[in-house]
């Protein structure tokens, strides 16, 4: 276990990484690239799963996120499943059990929006369930988490850190645009009220389930351009190491095919 000890407040949202928008626009779409190229390999291969998990408070650029990826993911083995407030059957069971239903089988990659995270963000801040019941879940999820790795699976998980004064901005704009105004939610605003409880919500969350395996990124995610710049090199960072294996099982797999069909011919030869 990686024991981060994370301060939200003095952790940049608007950090650049010394690039400017036009280079880094250029270097995401470079390993956009790449990282369909290894995603073709992880889908034909049928070898891993892989796991995107986004989080951040409302606005931070979750949607925006998925339009990115979904631009250079391979359509056929992509999904994207969101996690809304449970319903009655998902609540009468235990809180991972409608996360476990949807996570990505080998070769599959699944993004979720919001995930078993808000069983200790929301329903923490909220009160939804006694703080014993939620202080339990840092340990159920790391549980999960390596038992799906155990399985093979390549887990990511991103917190989209935007500031509160963007976030008022983007709340804003939804107003003045009326292509976006569809999304305004008087429980958006409500839930700013809560600002500094989910700042102390997701500080644990950061401390206690970042694993060395399965770590937490924190995103700057106050410029969109960065934001899918940072997602997409670490998308492609911890797909690389498996280029190699996946090359070989690939190989490994059209000779097997070949040998099949030659037999099927020399059968048919001789028939
Ligand atoms: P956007 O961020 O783009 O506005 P959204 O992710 O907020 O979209 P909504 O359908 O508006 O989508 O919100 C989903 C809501 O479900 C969020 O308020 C979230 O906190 C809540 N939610 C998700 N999981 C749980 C949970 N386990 N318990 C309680 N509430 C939950």
């Amino acid at each position: 276990m990686q024991n981060v000890c994370m301060n939200l407040k003095s952790t940049k949202t608007d950090a650049d990484g010394g690039m400017s928008k036009e280079d880094c626009l250029e270097a995401t779409s470079k390993l956009a690239e790449k990282v369909g190229k290894l995603q073709e390999l992880l889908f034909a291969t049928g070898d891993t799963p892989l796991l995107i998990v986004l989080q951040g408070r409302d606005t931070s650029g979750k949607d925006g996120t998925i339009r990115h990826l979904l631009t250079f993911m391979n359509a056929q083995s992509t999904r994207v499943e969101p996690f809304k407030v449970p319903t009655p059957i998902e609540l009468s069971r235990d809180f991972l059990w409608r996360v476990h239903s949807k996570v990505p089988g080998k070769g599959e990659t699944v993004i979720f929006n919001r995930s078993h995270y808000e069983d200790v963000l929301v329903v923490r801040v909220h009160d939804l369930v006694p703080e014993k019941t939620w202080r339990k879940r840092y340990d159920h999820i790391n549980n999960f988490e390596q038992l799906l790795m155990d399985s093979g699976a390549i887990i990511l998980k991103f917190m989209l850190h935007i500031s509160k004064e963007e976030q008022e901005q983007r709340l804003l704009e939804r107003e003045q645009d009326a292509s976006k105004s569809w999304k305004l939610s008087v429980g958006d605003w409500k839930e700013r009220q809560f600002w500094d409880d989910y700042t102390a919500a997701y500080e644990d969350v950061l401390s206690e389930c970042s694993t060395e395996s399965a770590p937490w990124h924190v995103v700057p995610s106050d410029d969109k351009w960065y934001r899918n710049y940072v997602i997409t090199k670490a998308i492609y960072e911890a797909m690389k190491p498996h280029e190699d294996r996946w090359t070989t099982k690939l190989k490994e797999l059209g000779t097997t095919m070949t040998a099949e069909l030659e037999e099927f011919r020399n059968t048919l030869e001789k028939a």
